[in-house]
């Protein structure tokens, strides 16, 4: 099949824009179609500057190439990654190209009748355990959540009693068996972060995420094996093979958390995956409960737990797709659709 059209919209989100850059994410909807009628759907981050290189550069270099495999999309790929790089490689514009290239799978996905999981290595898995990113606990007990990650950010030292409140409660609230994991958002430095582990010793933390920024690839291998047992995680701010290359070699991370629709899309994270294997370090899938994330943890050897951000709200990327898995016993599982099985709410406002 040929490309006739590739094209980027930015959702008005229902939820307000704040500074935040955590609280819509800014991801975008790509839709590729072919001159044989077919249509194929992204999503990807960056906003409105991802919108723009989408629609005024990376789509002049797929109109009219033709996509038959996923050979295809990794050429693709490579021709948007050579034509961005000299503002690209990373950030926005690798955001961008995560949303076409998601697009571009499934379009092949829906082009044989398969789900995306099927067209990769690890064939299908039954349902993934899912945890709830955010701060009702209670919600997500009765919702049928057996893992729960904390959203803190560190401002004052009246946090640490303050942290330590919030993981109590999610301890209680959620139990003994349950997995409980904490992101403070890059807020920490080396000795919040190892006070932290002290005091949250008793609740049993899985990891701390994001501990501190990208940019301290050093001082995170450093700091690693003083927050024995609990495990540092982090990547959702990385991209490529390249900047996992990077975390690899500095040893920074127990886990590494790409985001598909950030990285470098499916084909980015398909890269990642594999430099994760050779080099002895589980993946955790950064907002891995969405479509795009769940088909990868079916389709490979991710591990199998995946991110669902504030799933007690009907907003951002629940608002904007129809389709979405839905949450059985704590688990999710891949829909019986073919590509990603999800559409953009035909009531989306763009
Ligand atoms: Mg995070």
């Amino acid at each position: 099949m040929r490309i006739r059209t590739v094209k980027a919209i930015y959702p008005r989100w229902n939820r307000p824009l704040s500074d935040a850059w955590q609280s819509h994410f800014w991801q975008i909807v790509v839709v590729v179609t072919t001159e044989c009628g077919r249509t194929g759907y992204g999503y990807g981050g960056g906003g409105e500057p991802a919108v723009q290189v989408v629609n005024s550069h990376l789509s002049r270099f797929l109109t009219g190439r033709t996509l038959e495999g996923v050979a295809d999309i990794r050429a693709a790929w490579q021709a948007l990654y050579r034509a961005s790089l000299p503002y690209g490689r990373g950030g926005l514009a690798m955001m961008a190209l995560s949303g076409v290239d998601l697009a571009l799978w499934d379009l092949l996905g829906r082009a044989r009748n398969q789900p995306v999981c099927e067209l990769l290595d690890g064939g299908r898995v039954p349902g993934v355990r899912a945890y709830a990113s955010g701060l009702a606990f209670e919600t997500y007990r009765d919702m049928g959540f057996e893992a729960v990650k904390v959203f803190h950010r560190w401002r004052e030292p009246a946090d640490y009693d303050r942290t330590e409140a919030l993981i109590a409660k999610a301890r209680e609230v959620m139990g003994t068996e349950a997995l409980v994991m904490l992101d403070c958002y890059m807020s920490w430095n080396a000795e919040t972060a190892v006070e932290m582990q002290k005091r949250l010793a008793p609740y049993n933390v899985y990891w701390f995420e994001d501990i501190l920024t990208p940019d301290h690839k050093r001082e995170l291998a450093e700091l690693k094996p003083q927050l024995a047992p609990v495990l540092s995680a982090g990547g959702e701010h990385e991209f490529t093979l390249d900047g996992y290359r990077a975390l690899a070699k500095a040893n920074s991370l127990d886990i590494w958390q790409p985001d598909v629709t950030w990285c470098g899309g499916l084909t980015g994270a398909l890269d990642i995956l594999a430099l994760a294997k050779n080099s002895g370090i589980p993946v955790c899938l950064h907002r891995g409960g969405e479509p795009w994330g769940l088909h990868l943890i079916a389709g490979s050897d991710c591990l199998a737990l995946a991110e669902l951000v504030g799933p007690d709200r009907r907003d951002g990327t629940v608002q904007a797709w129809q389709g979405f898995p839905k949450l059985v016993d704590g688990h999710l599982h891949v829909a019986d659709r073919t590509g990603f099985g999800v559409e953009p709410d035909p009531a989306l406002p763009a």
